[in-house]
């Protein structure tokens, strides 16, 4: 698909832009006609009510050239450091070690030789395939990536060698830096910025220099490589000199191209140097014809090309944590509840061929439009908006959504195996999973991929000035240094229906410990602090607190009870999945006809080359009953059938359904 698409020249928007409009995958390939799939109502789509236009009032919250005044927000709670947090054995260290292995095996030369090639120095290295081609018009995006995927990494286990192999890239790169002058650095030339200038066909260039600057920043922030930090600043200049020249209306039309999350990376420099120039740089990427309708409350989502928007709104809530401008808060928070409230599937990922294809709340619609759903990157994505967005709050249902995706969409989305993961996360019934490879892939979803599985110790706490906030029931240890404090958490989660949490302290100290209590637990849990029972309560979707004096050696037990439930769409009750506590189950059926040309990506599932397996369908009151294993059940099929169910994030290599028809 990604060669297809490199010799027609169809860009990735370009890609969803066709099956936008012609909604058929690779068959709307072969067609020559494209349509932006930037603006915000598709007025041909059969099952649209009619383009929403004129509801906005004429005093729109964004008009005008912007000012930047530095106040930093303080938020409600922090996150800690990544080399505060350790994962302890259990499936998420088991997915951390895969992707660490992946980081290990890619040799540092393959991925700087495009950028050699560009600055006219030689190098010898095997060119890497897929988007890290050296003719494909987003390569060097995955060197960012890998940065910044180096650089949680590092924080989060301490290798030395991942930190040197980085330290190596961002001298690589310097020296590209060096040659190609003025700050630029890329591995493609300043032409494709000529033709983003004069509006011609063109993929991501800025998306590209996004990545390449935030991996240099991470590489900053969280290794202390101080190389990473002048490079990125010339790369910044660049950027700047670039962008002013351009008059505003004319900058409002270049950002109608991809361009990640450039406004967010500026603001980051700003705050890490205090620097606020570099906001001010940051203040050129807002796209204000996708803001307006933010900031006013009005979902004007339909039509957007998914994960070019979402990293444009963590730049516009970094905006408001260091100016206080409430514009920006609205923009972001708005977003958020549309998004995971109204355009969510079962899985909490988003997004149908790259797109959101129908308007809020209408999810069966659009799971009806295509097989290439959930993009990984805007789950990821997702993520990190949603952490930043729960530490203004502390709202614990932050993280019921938070938990929804790591477990349902993101966990199983790599391999344990080779560490390969997906692009897409087919949700049509009868689905399969479709991987990367190790040197041919390098999509977008490969890059936020690495990165995913270096930070999974990065939500589980969080602290305000008195408390740790426990969010996630993943075995770790969190080591509050300023409380001097240590807090272990054993368990088994979720084949355990209980989290353990253990003390550590060199004298006593006083602290708040709130665990968060999830949604979908039946009732309040039980509580015992050194093995008694506690007077605590705490209601479905809030924080238990227990506030005291800590020893060294307590020890907190919290319950964590889960049931069968079921979640119907919400334009059609009659497709539902169903849910074990926290996880998104599925029925499995067999991997007949499945050849490696059908399970390698970037393309979601081919349904159309398979026989569709016999989806048997659930009665409406049917009992789903435990079954032999841990997180097995069963129930039986309106034709009579047994259905198998098992938690969606252990299903790798057979045909699924998450979706039911209930008769
Ligand atoms: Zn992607």
């Amino acid at each position: 698909m990604s060669t297809s698409r490199e010799r027609s020249g169809f860009t990735r928007r370009g890609f969803a832009a066709l099956t936008v409009a012609g909604g058929a995958g690779a068959a709307a390939l072969a067609q020559p006609a494209r349509r932006e799939v930037t603006a915000a109502s598709v007025p041909d789509d059969p099952i649209a009510p009619g383009v929403q236009e004129g509801t906005l009032p004429e005093e729109e919250p964004f008009q005008g050239a912007l000012r930047f005044t530095r106040r930093d927000v303080k938020t409600k709670v922090q996150p800690f450091a990544g080399t505060d947090v350790r994962l302890l054995p259990g499936r998420f260290l088991d997915a951390q070690q895969a992707n660490e292995a992946v980081l290990r095996r890619i040799p540092a030369d393959r991925l700087i030789h495009a950028f050699r090639l560009n600055a006219g120095i030689a190098s010898s290295a095997q060119p890497l395939g897929g988007w890290e081609k050296p003719d494909c018009e987003v390569r060097g995006c995955f060197a960012g990536h890998f940065l910044t995927a180096s650089a949680h990494m590092y924080a989060s286990t301490g290798d030395p060698d991942i930190k040197a192999k980085a330290d190596s890239i961002v001298t690589g790169l310097a020296q590209c830096q060096a040659r190609l002058r003025g700050g630029y650095l890329s591995a493609f030339p300043l032409e494709l910025f000529d033709r983003l200038n004069a509006r011609r066909e063109v993929w991501a260039p800025f998306y590209t220099i996004h990545k390449i600057m935030a991996g240099l920043l991470d590489m900053y922030q969280l290794c202390g490589n101080k190389e990473a930090l002048e490079t990125i600043a010339g790369v910044a200049g660049w950027a700047g000199a670039w962008t002013a020249a351009m008059p505003e209306e004319h900058m409002q039309a270049v950002l109608d191209t991809e361009y990640g999350g450039m406004n967010e990376v500026l603001y980051n420099l700003a705050a890490a140097t205090g620097d606020d120039k570099f906001a001010e740089m940051g203040d050129r990427f807002t796209k204000k014809r996708f803001f307006n309708p933010l900031a006013l409350a009005c979902d004007r989502l339909r039509g957007l090309h998914t994960n070019t928007h979402i990293p444009q709104v963590t730049g516009a809530a970094r905006r408001y944590e260091i100016s206080g401008d409430p514009r920006f808060r609205n923009v972001a928070t708005f977003f958020w509840d549309q998004v995971t409230g109204a355009r969510s599937y079962s899985t909490g990922g988003t997004s149908n061929n790259e797109g959101w294809l129908t308007d809020p709340h209408r999810l069966a619609a659009e799971l009806g439009r295509g097989e290439s759903t959930n993009e990984c990157c805007c789950a990821y994505n997702m993520l990190k908006l949603t952490r930043k967005l729960y530490s203004w709050s502390a709202d614990p249902r932050a993280f019921d959504y938070y938990e929804r995706v790591l477990y349902n969409h993101r966990l199983g989305t790599i391999d344990l195996r080779t560490g390969a993961t997906q692009y897409y996360l087919g949700l049509v019934p009868g689905s399969w999973r479709t991987f990367s490879t190790e040197y041919d892939s390098f999509w977008c979803c490969t890059g936020t991929g690495i990165e995913e599985f270096s930070k999974l110790n990065d939500s589980v706490y969080f602290h305000d000035d008195e408390g740790l906030y426990v969010n996630l029931f993943i075995p770790s240890e969190v080591n509050w240094a300023e409380k001097g404090v240590r807090v272990r958490q054993e368990t088994g989660f979720p084949e355990a229906a209980s989290t353990t949490l253990r003390i550590s302290c060199d004298k006593p100290v006083r602290m708040r410990l709130s665990i968060r209590v999830p949604c979908w637990v039946p009732s309040a849990p039980g509580v015992k602090i050194n093995g008694r029972a506690a007077e605590v309560s705490a209601s479905p979707g809030s924080y238990v607190g227990i506030d005291r004096t800590w020893t060294s050696g307590d020890r907190v037990e919290m319950d964590l009870p889960m049931e069968i439930r079921r979640e119907p769409m919400p334009d059609d009750p009659a497709i539902q999945a169903v849910f074990y506590g926290p996880l998104l189950l599925a029925g499995q059926f067999g991997r007949e006809g499945l050849t490696r040309d059908l399970v390698i990506g970037p393309m979601g599932p081919a349904l159309k080359k398979l026989p569709a397996p016999a989806l048997p369908s659930l009665a409406a009151r049917e009992a789903i009953r435990p079954a032999d294993g841990p997180l097995a059940f069963r129930a039986t099929g309106t034709q009579g059938t047994q259905i198998d169910l098992v938690p969606f994030n252990r299903v790798s290599d057979q045909r699924y359904t998450v979706y039911w028809t209930v008769s």
